[in-house]
């Protein structure tokens, strides 16, 4: 069904309240459930997982699979529109969704999301008008196109088309028996291989695109992962080159362009070096909010949680801007058993982070997802750091980083 305006604040023709609906109860689901609930929606969550961080706050919590009838049917009848907060969800159940309800993003962009070798395809379709080409790569789905890898794309990165995410279900390669054994260990999963890019650094872009094709981008970010996990994010004048940020930028809207695509959408980049200066390469995108765009929270005047609603409810949907520099700190659940963790809460748990410190810094805003326990590796939440000015930022950052016991920023 096509999407229709969906004011807040009043009630259906059955007397129902106006309901936001959401596929999945993560993080980021939690955060649509807030930013909807700030304008005055009821939302609906499905997840099975009874402590999910959007279940926990939602009016409504649906408990069941998300490929479950039932539950699909109770979703629809509660629900004026539906979004989804992770690429996992079975984009059959979003099918059945979209034949009864606006869903945005729609099961076909979705679907494209989630499988890495749909996904490196609709980038290289794009290359001519988007100006940007994924890393060169290979898909890997039977014994014939193992043997076929040509020797460029070594040493690479072997990962899995489905269902990857912080670096799971990637494995680097450098020779053919590392190759063939990975991908063994992997079960002969449908793969991509990815040559092995040399990274100057990586950049993202978030865009929010109406039912009309109005398309809003923000501020690009500048991000540093560890591990494969993203660690921070920066967003102020001068952590990117702003021809590359325009560029990164033209490409993302391109790319939504082009799936038609309704909502908020995330592509990250790389930069890399060549003979001709940084260049710029497509690596992935992902079809909702974005870790790299919790900075929108505090430093512009939409967040793109806010943009999800807009987009969803058919709301106007003007540009966003950004106010302050900011500077967004993932916080892993290693740091409640760190050095620096508060000594005196000690429980099976970890213990928490010193907060109170964090906190007596101007412009430090903590967002904490609510999970029940900490596991190192495990996104518990993001802080992130405001300021007047890129030197404060950076500096208050700096102080955050040093608290936590985290790496540094970059030069
Ligand atoms: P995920 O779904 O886990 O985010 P990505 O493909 O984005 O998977 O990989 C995670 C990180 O691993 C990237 O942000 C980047 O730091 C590194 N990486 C991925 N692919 C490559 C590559 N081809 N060359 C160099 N580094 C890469
Ligand atoms: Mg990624």
């Amino acid at each position: 069904m096509s999407l229709k305006t969906i004011l807040p604040g009043s009630t259906s023709p059955t007397g129902q309240q106006i309901t936001l609906g959401v596929m999945g109860g993560g993080q980021l689901g939690r955060m649509f459930v807030q930013a909807a609930q700030a304008m005055g929606y009821f939302t609906a969550v499905l997840d099975p997982d009874p402590a999910s961080p959007a279940g926990l706050i939602s009016h409504f919590h649906i408990q069941t699979p998300y490929d479950d009838e039932q539950g699909l049917a109770q979703l629809m009848q509660r629900c004026e529109a539906i979004t989804t907060e992770f690429e996992n969800v079975p984009s059959p159940a979003l099918v059945t969704l979209g034949a009864h309800r606006p869903v945005a993003p729609s099961a076909s962009c979705v679907a494209v999301a989630q499988d890495r070798i749909k996904e490196k395809a609709h980038f290289v379709q794009c290359a001519p008008v988007s100006g940007v080409f994924p890393a060169p790569y290979a898909a890997i789905t039977t014994d014939a196109l193992l043997a076929a890898v040509p020797a460029e794309l070594l040493p690479g990165i072997l990962k899995t088309a489905r269902l990857g995410y912080d670096g799971k279900g990637q494995v680097r390669v450098s020779t053919r028996e590392e190759l063939a054994a990975a991908w063994a260990s992997l079960n002969k999963v449908p793969c991509v291989l990815e040559k092995l890019m040399p990274l100057r650094g990586e950049c993202s872009v978030i865009v929010a695109r109406g039912a009309d094709g109005q398309t809003v981008s923000f501020p690009v970010q500048k991000n540093t992962h560890h591990d494969g996990i993203l660690a921070i994010t920066e967003v102020y004048e001068g952590a990117l080159d702003p021809t590359l940020a325009a560029r990164a930028q033209a490409s993302t809207v391109a790319l939504a362009d082009h799936l038609n695509y309704v909502g908020v959408l995330c592509v990250e980049y790389f930069l890399i070096d060549t003979a001709h200066g940084v260049d710029l390469i497509v690596n992935e995108m992902a079809p909702r909010p974005h870790n790299s765009g919790h900075y929108t929270q505090n430093a512009c005047d939409i967040s793109q949680f806010e943009a999800q609603v807009r987009t969803l409810a058919g709301l106007p949907l003007p540009t966003p801007r950004q106010h302050s520099p900011a500077i967004m700190v993932n916080l892993l659940g290693d740091l409640w058993f760190a050095p620096n963790a508060v000594r005196e809460k000690v429980s099976e748990r970890g213990v928490s982070p010193p907060w109170a410190q964090v906190l007596a810094l101007p412009g430090t805003h903590l967002h904490l997802y609510g999970k029940l326990s900490a596991r190192p590796g495990r996104k518990m939440g993001h802080l992130n750091i405001t300021a007047p000015t890129v030197a404060e930022v950076r500096e208050t950052a700096a102080k955050v980083l040093t608290l936590l016991g985290l790496p540094p920023l970059d030069a």
